[in-house]
């Protein structure tokens, strides 16, 4: 659904190696640690109104990331102060026509590609990475997504690739610093079938979407297993800890069964990839999410059995802290990757890689 806009060298130069060595290659370029921060204009910058009362904090990180259009029309904003001036329209909107303490989203993008806060200490905690802002964009949601205003009304007509760009760069950096995998970005339509918000043609973007994000959540050349029913071993435990992660319950005994491939159907299918059942690289790039000290749960213990694998003596009981930060520097180190301390798409690809 994304003629008009290139696509990503990553799948551009994407090469199959072949299903008999049980490992797919999406990328040749080297390894690079963590997304680039993008430009984020704060209220201030804008020349927000402060809020009528104080915004909330909602006291988790959020689940996911909701992606809107604004409705509005797709006239340029080519200036600085024309991409302020949205953010400024949709608050007096949110605040004296609808009655919101302030914004409803949480960040904005420009059709130009500018990068605003919307609701007030929504930059302050995405910087901190905890304690989400509680929003008002989708009823249920508030408190467990981030919403993102797209400027512009795209049921016919695609987002400028300034505009896609921004957008992609935001939700990578959103992904890593509350350590979502890039599976976790929806549409306001998935969640409220009432409205048509972001508009077909960018809602139809969404699964190249989660590719790109991917590929800018972790940089790098990535070879990852292709696990299929009938396999079985620590990958698949891996597999199978990851997809609870997400949610989906299934048993976790390391063997690759029915229930495993439906578990992977699901995940597939809501993530707009090819629903085949197997895990091979396209779902791993969306399935693994980045964990560091202080993360805790099922990615968590699939990190530590993998790389107690790889030589280390952790106890695998999914809370990532100082022991287990050590045990990630020192395998990164080994491997040439940097030794940020970080599991994220480059480590956990080596991390299964055959030790
Ligand atoms: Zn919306």
């Amino acid at each position: 659904m994304t003629p008009a806009l290139p696509r990503r060298a990553f799948l551009a130069g994407a090469v199959a190696i072949g299903v008999g060595t049980g490992f797919e290659v999406l990328s040749v370029t080297p390894a690079h640690a963590a997304p680039g921060t993008p430009e984020i204009f704060d209220c201030t910058a804008w020349n927000a109104r402060p809020p009528t009362s104080a915004v909330s904090l909602a006291g988790n990180n959020p689940n996911k990331i909701l992606v809107h259009h604004t409705d509005f029309p797709n006239t340029p904003d080519a200036t600085q102060a024309d991409s302020f001036a949205i953010a400024k329209e949709i608050q007096d909107l949110h605040i004296d026509h609808n009655g919101w303490i302030d914004s409803g989203q949480h960040f904005t993008i420009s059709r130009s590609g500018v990068i605003m806060e919307g609701r007030h200490r929504s930059l302050e905690r995405l910087k901190a990475g905890s304690n989400m802002v509680v929003g008002a964009h989708c009823p249920g949601q508030n408190s467990s997504a981030i919403g993102i205003e797209n400027n512009g009304t795209y049921m016919t007509e695609a987002p400028p690739a300034v505009l896609y760009g921004a957008l992609t760069g935001m939700c990578a950096y959103i992904c890593w610093q509350y350590g979502l995998s890039a599976s976790e970005i929806y549409g306001h339509r998935d969640f409220l079938s009432t409205t048509d918000c972001p508009g077909d043609v960018l809602y139809g973007m969404l699964p190249q979407l989660r590719l790109d994000v991917a590929a800018e959540v972790d940089p790098g050349g990535r070879v990852w297993p292709s696990l299929g029913q009938g396999t079985d071993g620590e990958n698949v435990r891996a597999l199978q800890y990851l997809l609870t992660q997400t949610g989906r319950s299934l048993g976790v005994d390391g063997d690759f069964g029915p229930a495993t491939a439906s578990a992977v159907e699901d995940f597939q299918k809501a993530a707009g990839l090819t629903v085949d059942g197997v895990a091979g690289a396209t779902t791993w790039e969306l399935l693994v999410p980045p964990r560091r000290n202080g993360s805790s749960g099922a990615a968590v213990t699939a990190a530590q059995r993998l790389l107690n694998l790889h030589g280390s003596s952790l106890t695998a009981d999914g809370v990532f802290g100082s022991l287990t930060a050590s045990a990630v520097k020192a395998f990164q180190t080994a491997g040439g990757l940097p030794a940020d301390g970080v599991v994220a798409s480059n480590t956990w690809s080596r991390l299964l890689a055959t030790p």
